[in-house]
């Protein structure tokens, strides 16, 4: 994909990644209620409230969704949905899944996996998304990579050296000081 195809006038957005960013630990049941770190819903909130599209990524090499069913997957990202509903809307534009096994020792198999940045051409080519004006909150050093290639923004979930913040929070704040209110978009 050329980089004139993935910028343009589309609508910016955050990717966050579920199992390194979202929540607190890997759920082991699909019917169970996802556990999110601390702040989750109003950082999230927060993003959209500045017209930030959200999309969860599932894109970890490695990931328990590519050991459920369709069916069990479908049930946790329902679980993960209602957790972001406001007034009856869900504030989550959409959630892509990795469906695919990952390669020897833990190796990315497919495009979708974590640094391959095929889950966010997937969605900016779903959602009519301006990559340029997209960030992808993920942790570990493919984050940079990924979101590099995609043309993107990253802020990296950790408390590592390589990590900007471990705090959902700051994760937001830190894009949203970047943010410009005027042109809707982010500043360079
Ligand atoms: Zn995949």
């Amino acid at each position: 994909m050329s980089k004139q195809d993935r910028s343009g006038t589309g609508r910016p957005a955050v990717f966050i990644d579920e199992e390194s960013a979202l929540l607190i630990a890997p759920p082991e049941f699909a019917d169970r209620t996802p556990r999110l770190r601390p702040h989750a819903q109003a950082a999230l909130f927060a993003l959209a409230a500045h017209g930030y599209s959200l999309v969860l990524l599932s894109s970890q090499a490695g990931s328990r969704l590519a050991r459920w069913s369709a069916g069990e997957v479908a049930l946790h990202q329902q679980q993960l949905l209602g957790l972001f509903q406001e007034d009856g809307e869900s504030g989550v534009t959409d959630v892509l899944s990795c469906p695919h096994l990952p390669g020897l020792a833990g190796k990315p198999a497919c495009d979708c996996q974590l640094p391959r940045a095929g889950l966010l051409f997937e969605a900016a080519r779903r959602h009519d998304l301006d990559l340029d004006r997209c960030w992808l909150i993920a942790g570990g050093k493919r984050t940079r990579r990924a979101a590099r290639t995609a043309g993107c923004r990253s802020v990296v979930m950790g408390s590592g050296r390589h990590a900007d913040t471990n705090d959902l929070m700051q994760a937001a704040k830190k894009i949203l000081r970047k943010h410009d209110p005027v042109q809707g978009m982010v500043s360079a």
